[in-house]
This record gives structure tokens, sequence and C-alpha cells, in this order.
């Protein structure tokens, strides 16, 4: 299906969800609305139909043993029970296998990629740290994400102050480099 069809159809549905609140999606500054939220939701859900992006790898002549790290990659999800934005940051450490690294900008890129879709933040993090192992050609991967959880502060318990910080590893990793990188992998809180 093209992506204007695919736009369309979703319009639709979007038409029938504005009656259903009580709204009247012929008035004027509704009519656009519906295709705005298609394209809203497909491109918040991209990760989805869009392939990884390709990682190029820059030689460093000898194997790297300590651990890279990437902090406070921002991301966008929807959570998967309200569809409602979760906002945050994503902290990444790895340990190459082979004596060559990834470009900065290709983490940001997959972590990007991947949180475009829906997520239950403990397995999205999980999840995440498995694809990086993998496409970042590491022997081992730990995340730590901080999480905004829009559904949280908007409804049921409202609650405007809390936050989901959320940790996982792939890959060969010691009980000492786990408690290290726990302290050392900083993640970036939000305030709204
Ligand atoms: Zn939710």
């Amino acid at each position: 299906m093209s992506r204007e069809e695919l736009i369309d159809k979703i319009a639709v549905h979007v038409r029938e969800i504005l009656k259903l609140v009580g709204e009247d999606p012929d008035r004027p500054d509704l009519r656009e609305t519906p295709i705005r939220v298609a394209k809203a939701l497909l491109e918040l859900t991209e990760g989805l139909r869009k392939e990884p992006p390709h990682v190029k790898f820059f030689k460093t002549g000898r194997k790297i043993e300590s651990y890279v790290i990437v902090e406070n990659i921002e991301f966008f999800s929807l959570c998967e029970h309200h569809l409602l934005p979760v906002i945050g940051y994503v902290s990444v450490a790895y340990k190459p296998e082979h004596d060559e690294v990834p470009g900065l900008s290709k983490v940001v890129r997959l972590v990007q990629w991947f949180s475009k879709r829906l997520i239950l933040q403990e397995r999205f993090t999980r999840e995440l740290a498995e694809i990086l192992l993998e496409k970042l050609k590491a022997s081992s991967v730990y995340c730590k994400v901080f999480g905004l959880h829009l559904c949280t502060m908007l409804r049921g318990v409202r609650s405007r102050t809390s936050r989901l910080l959320t940790e996982a590893w792939a890959g060969e990793i010691t009980r000492e480099e786990l408690d290290m990188l726990r302290k050392l992998v900083k993640c970036k809180t939000l305030r709204i």
C-alpha cells in the first residue's frame, strides 16, 4: 500500500473517532485534522515499516578494550497501552567486538529508528540492548532509558512528577562491569 493510501485509510477512522468523542469533523478547522493525525501517527511509528539505518564502521587499528558511552540520545515513542507520547533519553555503553567502531551518529540513528513504534519501556530497553549488540558489532551493550509517560501525567493517577528509569544489558558482561556501568552511565532527566 502506498503512503498516500495509508494516510487516507487511517484518516477515515480518525474522522469516526472525532464524531464518537462529540466533535464535528466537518467544521472548517477540523477538516484537515484526520489527514494530519494520520501523518503524525505514521511518523511516530515509522520504525515499524522502515529498514534500520545502515551502520558504517571505522577501523581503530587495535581492538578497543573499554566501553564506549553515548549519553542522552533523545527519543520519542508512543506507549502501547494508550498511544500517548513517551519522551526521554537513552544512554548506551558498548564494547566493540573487533578493531572497528560505528560512527556516533549511527548509534543515535539506530536508537531513534527503534523508538519510532509503540513501546512498553521495560521491553523496549531490553530489545534495544539486543539490537544494538548486533548492529554495533559489540561484545556487550548496556542501556539506560529515562522516560516521561504522558499517559501517567494526563490521565489515570495524573502524576506529574513520576518518571520511569529502566536498564538492560546484552552480550558478555561481568558483574563488575555491570556495577561500574550502573554508576558511570548517566541519563538526563526531563522536567515539564
Ligand atoms: Zn500508557
